[in-house]
Formats: structure tokens, sequence, C-alpha cells
């Protein structure tokens, strides 16, 4: 089976080509024109994919070696996401799929992202608990079958990419924040400021409490000792980093415990985190896991997860109609 699969549900275009469960292609475009605005513009990000949209399918397909009657259905993210941004993905894949008379899959994008973790080998078996953790969402799912997941605890309130954009954003670092406490974190002591754990219970997170912390932190600290930040920048990344990092573990160590399931995969644009990958691993050894990490680019937003998701749908015989309509917010499906 031949599938192209588009995602366009936030600020990155991408497109990809996946043969028989393989992904051949995988062209990601990143909108750099939210940087100047601390976040992602969804009026622009619309205008950008609506630029990118078929130079990045034209070297998807290119790259891929395969042609487009080669293909046997069109994929797209359906939802969750911002609803301009999906909207240029799902007329895209309407338009393509009517002119190749092929059938329609449409994909919700946080199962996508715990399906990230079946592009390669080694893969969990089911069940298998998924820690999805994204600019959006911060969930637990149990995983039964490809496309049989529950959502067992998520956040009540920011979601952990927030929580590392916000704190970013309260240190006076650039948009995304994300990689960039990762990067000062590298050469900062983890133990050096304490923020507090938020007491939630069940495996529910919250992380607005931490981002408040974290601004008033600051704010007295550049007070008393103006140039405190500056100075001070890698050891503040790293605690902000551990705070963060033990705060999903913590509930996935719960997790574990209360289902007996021993697979621990993570996904979503924060499991790119080198302190949430090692982590993982070590918790991993400590507890007797089986861990499972997708690979770098199939972390942070891309088309091959959704390729991958696509791939176990034509199987299960799940399309969609031409009067499929994306949606900002969806719950599994
Ligand atoms: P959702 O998937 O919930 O709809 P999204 O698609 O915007 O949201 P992703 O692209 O999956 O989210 O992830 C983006 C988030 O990942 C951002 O918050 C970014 O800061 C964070 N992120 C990416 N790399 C890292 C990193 N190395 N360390 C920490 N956070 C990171
Ligand atoms: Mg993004
Ligand atoms: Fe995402």
């Amino acid at each position: 089976i031949n599938i192209l699969a588009i995602e366009s549900s936030c600020d990155e275009t991408s497109a990809a080509v996946i043969s028989g469960g393989k992904i051949l292609s995988n062209i990601i475009a990143n909108q750099t024109v939210h940087e100047q605005y601390g976040g992602v513009v969804p009026e622009l990000a619309s205008r950008a994919h609506q630029e990118n949209i078929v130079p990045v399918v034209e070297a998807a397909l290119q790259k891929s070696g395969l042609q487009k009657s080669d293909l046997q259905a069109i994929a797209f993210t359906q939802s969750p996401g911002l609803i301009g941004s999906l909207l240029v993905g799902a007329c895209f894949a309407k338009a393509m799929a009517l002119a190749l008379d092929i059938p329609l899959i449409g994909v919700h994008h946080m199962q996508a992202h715990v399906l990230a973790n079946f592009i390669e080998d080694p893969k969990p078996r089911f069940p298998f608990l998924c820690l999805t953790v994204s600019g959006g969402h911060t969930q637990i799912v149990r995983v039964d079958g490809p496309l049989q997941m529950t959502v067992i605890g998520e956040t009540l309130d920011d979601a952990a990419g927030e929580a590392f954009d916000k704190s970013a954003k309260i240190l006076g670092l650039p948009y995304p924040g994300g990689p960039l406490i990762d990067k000062y974190a590298k050469e900062g002591d983890p133990k050096r400021f304490k923020f507090p754990e938020p007491q939630i219970p069940g495996l529910n997170f919250s992380f607005s409490g931490l981002k408040t912390a974290i601004l008033y932190f600051t704010q007295q600290q550049e007070q008393e000792q103006p140039g405190f930040l500056a100075a001070n920048m890698p050891d503040i990344c790293a605690s902000i980093q551990d705070r963060i990092v033990t705060i999903l573990m913590n509930k996935l160590v719960k997790a574990s415990k209360e289902t007996g399931i021993k697979d621990i995969a993570i996904a979503g644009g924060v499991s790119a985190n080198s302190g949430l990958r090692n982590a993982l691993t070590h918790y991993g050894e400590k507890y007797g896991w089986s861990t499972f990490i997708p690979k770098f680019e199939y972390c942070t937003d891309n088309a091959a997860m959704i390729a991958m998701t696509a791939h176990y749908k034509y199987i299960a015989g799940e399309f969609v109609g031409w009067d499929a309509i994306p949606s900002a917010r969806a719950v599994f499906g």
C-alpha cells in the first residue's frame, strides 16, 4: 500500500510517503515567521502552509521515487490543531484524492504522535503506555492496538511543551524556547534551584504553578542581584528541566505500577528533550521497563507519523468521505 500523508496542524508543513509500512520520504518545512512574535500566529501559519504545501508534497513524492499514479490513498491531519492550518492540508488532500480518484484518510494528530514509535524497530508490544508530551498536550496513553488508545492521564492546564516555552519566555529566550532550555541545561546543575512539584491526584498533570514559581523566582533574584539571570542561565535551565522531567516521570512510574504495563514509550515534541530521553532510559533500567523513543525527526511535528497511522487505518478500512471537516479539538477516535 502506497500512501501520501500531509501534516499541517500547527506551524510545520510536512508531507511523507509510506509504502508497505515503510517511510520512503518525510519532508518538513518549518515556519520561521512566528519567531518575532514569540509564538505561533494562526493567520500567518495558514498562509505559510498555503505557500509551502505544493513544493513540500512535490519534494516528498520525488524523494520517494514513486509517481502520483502509484498512490492508493491520501491522508491528512484532521484534528486537533489550528483550524486555519488544518484546512489547508485537508483541502489539498481532498483535491489530490479527488483528482487521482483514490480514498481519503483522516488522522488524529495525537494518535499519530504515539504511532511515531512504530516507524522504526524496535517497536513496543501491546499493551504499552505512551507519554505524549508536545506543545499542546501532555497525556499518558494506554495503547492496546495501533488504533486502540485510551488517555488515562492528562494535564489540567499547560502542556509540558508550554511549560518549557513559557519558562523560556520568562528567562528572555526566543520562541520556541524548549530546545534552548535543553541546550543550556546540558551545562548546568539540575539540583541548584528547587522548583515545586504540584500535588495532583491520579495520573493527571499540572504545570501552571511551576510557571508562576519561576516567574516569582526570577523577578526576586534579579531584583536582589541584577544580572543574576544571565549569569546563571545553565543552572536555572537545568533546574527547570529537571523539575518538568521529574513531574512527568513520577506519573509515568505511577501509571506503570497501576496498570502493570512495562513497555513504555514517549512521543511528541518534548520527547526530543535530552533530559527526558535520558530519564526514560535511566528509569527503564531501574524499573525493568522496555523503553521506546522515536528518532529525533519523528518527535516534533512530521508527516511520517501521519503516514504510519494512515497505513493502519487503510488496513482497518477506516476512510473518510468528501464531506470530512477538520476540527480544532477532538477526542481520540
Ligand atoms: P500538539 O502536538 O499538542 O498539537 P505541537 O504539534 O505544536 O502540539 P510538537 O511539534 O509535537 O507540538 O512539539 C513542539 C513542542 O516541543 C514545543 O513546545 C517545543 O518547545 C517542544 N520541544 C521541542 N524540542 C524540545 C526540546 N529539546 N526540549 C524541550 N522541549 C522541546
Ligand atoms: Mg511546531
Ligand atoms: Fe504535534
